[in-house]
């Protein structure tokens, strides 16, 4: 019998995941991806899923909301999620990997499947049904005109990265190792007093940055705001947010140091540090002079990447998209990714994985059900497609306990309590979903197999 066949547009985080699950469906899989031609401001290298700024997919302990994300990711047979517990570095209890070890994973794990097919060019316009069209934030200038004649405009807004060190160049005498309120210590930390923190704050403020783009606004990302626009909020902002010395005792004074700035290991060798938090649309001569002369072991660092600014493109998802995703305008074709309207990596790779599946039923002649909005899946597909009032505007989203349903009047009073009773109602309530996942796609496609990490893991697909 002749394979379905389905297109994917962009190869990153939630292409790659969609992919992954229509692969896993039996479906054959043409995957359109615009580098290494066509490279965005972000992406620099050759292989699918590369991570653009952060090397961390944020927090893995049980009791946080991107906690509970990977678990479901996980149990859901997620790639992405394999791959980065593969490519894992050390980064207390955050999932950080070796970016170009975690992109080399996934690449592999797709282009070693029978049904795969990649194709290297920017595809322009809008594909032929069966479609995801998972092209990120930085969908090409090209696709994005299309979208916005297809939908009469898409929303944006700004994104920051953060810079990444050498480590050879730091000074080690000057920082001390530890993580905040924990044992072990995966973070560097560069400990400052109260003089040198105001110091660093107003450089922060005083700093040249890059003129706005010409007509343009920036409206930032609440949850990923440039250093200098925190530092300009107010002169506790930052010690209250990334620079928070909670927890940390410097070694060489016993004390708590006023503030820190914190750097994480980019690779598991350790041979290069991120500035965690410090996003930033500072000019890179004023980053140099800042973070050299405002930073304790910074004086002589080597920058291997300059922190800077970018849009960020997204669809107002609940006028735009259906249920499962799909364009209201262009039925055929489903949305997944940032694109959607989520922020964040594993958000993105949870709307691929979504999109996916919704496919793969489809396709197998099927409907699955939306997770149950109790689920984080469930949780993060509601805020895309729940409808709005006229004049309630669309904002991207991070995964967060905020967006699960309350648990009702007998939830405990303990916020620590709460969110362990959140994450079991989750639990419970995915587990069914994910029956009607494997019997509907499994039915179809004997491919499939849903709830089995080894093979959904990079070396054994
Ligand atoms: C500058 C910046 C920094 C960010 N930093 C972080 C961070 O630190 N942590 C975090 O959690 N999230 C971050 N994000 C947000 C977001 O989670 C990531 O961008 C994430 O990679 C989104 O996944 P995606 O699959 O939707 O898009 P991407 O991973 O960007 O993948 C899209 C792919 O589509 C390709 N493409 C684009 N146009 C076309 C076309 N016309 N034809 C074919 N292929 C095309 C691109 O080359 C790319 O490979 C950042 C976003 C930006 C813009």
């Amino acid at each position: 019998m002749e394979r379905a066949r389905a297109t994917v547009v962009g190869g990153g985080l939630a292409g790659c995941e969609a992919a992954w699950q229509l692969l896993r469906a039996g479906v054959e899989v043409e995957l359109h991806e615009a580098r290494p031609a066509l490279q965005s401001p972000a992406h620099a290298g050759l292989l699918l899923g590369e991570l653009v700024c952060s090397n961390s997919l944020r927090s893995a302990a049980p009791d946080t909301a991107s906690g509970l994300l990977k678990t479901e990711l996980r149990r859901a047979g997620s790639l992405i999620l394999a791959a980065a517990e593969r490519a894992r570095v050390p980064a207390g209890s955050a999932l950080a990997v070796d970016r170009q070890a975690f992109a080399a994973h996934l690449s592999w794990a797709l282009l070693r499947q029978r049904g795969f097919h990649l194709r290297r060019h920017a595809l322009e316009r809008l594909p032929d049904g069966p479609a995801i069209l998972a092209s990120g934030p930085l969908t090409s200038p090209g696709l994005s005109a299309t979208l916005g004649r297809l939908l009469g405009g898409a929303l944006h807004f700004y994104d920051a990265i953060a810079p990444i060190v050498d480590g050879a160049s730091l000074d080690w005498s000057q920082v001390f190792l530890g993580e905040r309120g924990a044992e072990g210590g995966d973070y560097v930390n560069c400990p400052l007093d109260r003089a040198g923190y105001d110091a660093l704050c107003d450089a922060l403020r005083r700093g040249r940055c890059l003129p706005p783009h010409p007509f343009e606004e920036p409206r930032y990302f609440e949850g990923c705001l440039p250093i200098e626009v925190m530092a300009a909020r107010g002169d506790d902002v930052l010690a209250h947010g990334p620079l928070r010395p909670v927890g940390l005792v410097d070694p060489r004074t016993g004390q708590r140091p006023y503030a820190v700035v914190q750097l994480r290991a980019e690779d598991e060798a350790r041979s290069s540090f991120n500035l965690v938090g410090f996003q930033t649309r500072l000019v890179r001569s004023e980053q140099r002079r800042i973070f050299r002369e405002r930073i304790p072991g910074l004086a002589g660092a080597r920058f291997l990447r300059y922190g800077s600014i970018h849009r960020n493109t997204y669809l107002d998802a609940p006028r735009q998209l259906g249920r499962e995703l799909e364009l209201r305008a262009a039925p055929g074709v489903r949305v997944a990714g940032q694109l959607s309207g989520v922020e964040g990596y594993l958000e993105s790779t949870a709307i691929g994985l979504l999109a996916g599946l919704f496919l793969a039923a489809e396709l197998g002649g099927a409907r699955l059900e939306p997770p149950p909005r109790t689920t984080a899946l469930g949780a993060l597909l509601n805020h895309l497609v729940r409808p709005r009032a006229r004049d309630e505007r669309f904002e991207p989203q991070n995964v967060a306990f905020g967006l699960l349903p309350a648990l009702g009047p007998k939830q405990p009073r303990d916020k620590g309590k709460r969110r362990l009773a959140l994450c079991a109602r989750a639990s419970a309530e995915l587990t069914p979903w994910l029956a009607r996942v494997g019997s509907v796609v499994q039915s179809t496609r004997a491919l499939f197999v849903p709830d089995e990490p080894a093979r959904s893991s990079p070396s054994q697909p």
